[in-house]
């Protein structure tokens, strides 16, 4: 420590304040594990959650404790890590304090900001309301939940079917878009034969809207066209060009007139910055991310760093660094070494992103992946073995990682998914009584459907 870490000369050790316990708060608190100060890892989950995995956790593919590791079970080895459940709601820059929801603070000698992203809804009528967005792991609990409730309303009333119970509305055509359409047309395929043993699965619909003209826009345009080959391939009909211009409780409503029933519209469509940003009275960019310089901290305040995917840190080329994973997790190693560099008196550098490429999952055996800065391509069944294998190993902790192979396994071997719960009554209850509608039936239909094929 140096005199000017500790001006008083308390001789007390600095103390570094992270908020986030994601890829970016998570990555820079390890960097500062079994080093000279002390780290409070503050988060308002108990545990860090892996985004990208959660369209499996939506599908049943794979259960929520694969993709959820407790935080403290994280930091278990490090004492000079000590994690907090609890909401941030205040910012105070300037003081390096930070003020949660129960009244508590905490100051650091270093404030780190890495509270990641939530759905932006760009104001489209009734989608906040209506729509389940997939951006967090009680998002995915909540939309496993209706999709399997919809699967069960259907096999107990085929009338139903009319009414969109059996209609998947995906909003956005990238990434997150993109895998969970491919996510729900195989558990269609699959899973849905194997266990509604009464229900016509070719009456499912999934749909997918995009006011862009190409899916996955960040890949090339060969991977743009093999994206929606696959998709439409495995059932999904596209609506690219088209803006949603309303979500209903029981419809989505499209630009051009069309309108979809449905009873569970899936919000892919983009992010904005975690709330907390706009509270901190520092200059924002686009999606509300707070500016910060290429060390990663705010102008005017060098002991305040931003990180992941509320921060919009400019790249080589003039742009904000995208919001992916990658990202955050190399910004959290890197604030985490400016702060040792900071206590050792040393001087601090540029941020450098090492960019090792892209990838998204499609479907069963397919996904795109463009490796290293050169892009280089790969499509079909080598990019989805490399994006288990790159999932896998970005996963924190060993044992979601066995856990998250053996279920993958097991589901694509024997279609065989185990933890299809509907465990969130709140998402799963479907009111299909509305005027003008079919009422649910008071005792079970009887009339017979085809049995699948
Ligand atoms: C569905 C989905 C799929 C994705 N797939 C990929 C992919 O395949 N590859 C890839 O590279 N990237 C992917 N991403 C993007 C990637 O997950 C994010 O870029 C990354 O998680 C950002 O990390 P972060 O640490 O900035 O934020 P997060 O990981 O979002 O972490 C933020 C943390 O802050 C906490 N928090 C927020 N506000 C508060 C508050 N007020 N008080 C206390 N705690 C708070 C949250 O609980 C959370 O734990 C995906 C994202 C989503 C949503």
């Amino acid at each position: 420590m140096t005199p000017a870490d500790d001006p008083a000369g308390t001789g007390a050790r600095p103390r570094v304040v992270i908020v986030g316990g994601g890829f970016a708060g998570v990555a820079c608190a390890r960097e500062l594990a079994g080093t000279d100060v002390d780290v409070t890892l503050i988060d308002r989950n108990n545990y860090h959650q892996f985004q990208p995995l959660l369209y499996q956790v939506a599908t049943a593919q794979l259960a929520p404790i694969d993709v959820g590791t407790p935080l403290r079970n994280l930091f278990r080895k490090d004492r000079n890590v000590d994690v907090k459940q609890a909401e941030v709601t205040e910012v105070d820059v300037a003081g390096r304090t930070v003020r949660t929801a129960d009244g508590l603070s905490w100051t650091g000698d270093h404030l780190v900001l890495a509270t990641g992203a939530q759905p932006n809804f760009y104001r489209t009528p009734g989608a906040a309301e209506h729509s389940l967005p997939l951006y967090s792991l009680i998002d995915a609990e909540r939309l496993r939940s209706r999709i399997i409730a919809a699967f069960d309303a259907a096999d107990r009333d085929p009338r139903l079917v009319d009414q969109g119970a059996l209609t998947f509305v995906v909003v956005g055509g990238g990434a997150t878009g993109v895998e969970i359409a491919g996510a729900l047309a195989d558990f269609v395929t699959t899973v849905v034969p194997q266990e509604y043993h009464d229900l016509d699965v070719h009456q499912a619909r999934i749909h997918l809207v995009d006011h862009g003209t190409a899916l996955l826009a960040p890949f090339s345009p060969e991977a743009h066209e093999y994206a929606a080959k696959v998709l439409q391939r495995d059932g999904v009909r596209l609506h690219l060009g088209t803006a949603v211009e309303e979500v209903t409780p029981a419809a989505v409503r499209l630009e051009g007139g069309t309108t979809l029933p449905t009873r569970c519209v899936i919000w892919a469509g983009g992010v904005q910055a975690a709330d907390v940003a706009a509270r901190c009275g520092l200059p924002r960019g686009r999606g509300g991310r707070l500016r910060v310089g290429h060390d990663l901290s705010v102008e005017g305040h060098p002991r305040v760093f931003v990180l992941g995917d509320v921060a919009a840190v400019e790249s080589p080329d003039g742009t904000p660094y995208p919001q992916l994973g990658s990202v955050a997790l190399q910004q959290g190693q890197w604030a985490g070494k400016t702060i040792r560099a900071d206590l050792a008196g040393q001087p601090r550098r540029a941020f450098h992103y090492h960019d090792k490429g892209i990838m998204a999952m499609i479907g069963r055996g397919a996904a795109v992946a463009e490796m290293g800065h050169k892009r280089h391509e790969l499509h079909g069944a080598i990019a989805f073995a490399s994006w288990l294998g790159v999932h896998a190993w970005l996963m924190s902790g060993v044992r979601g990682r066995i856990d998250a192979f053996v279920s993958w396994g097991w589901d694509y071997f024997s279609g065989n998914r185990t933890p299809g719960l509907v465990d969130h009554p709140s998402a799963a209850t479907i009111d299909f009584g509305e005027p003008g509608q079919v009422p649910p039936p008071r005792t079970p239909a009887p009339a017979p459907v085809a049995p699948a094929g």
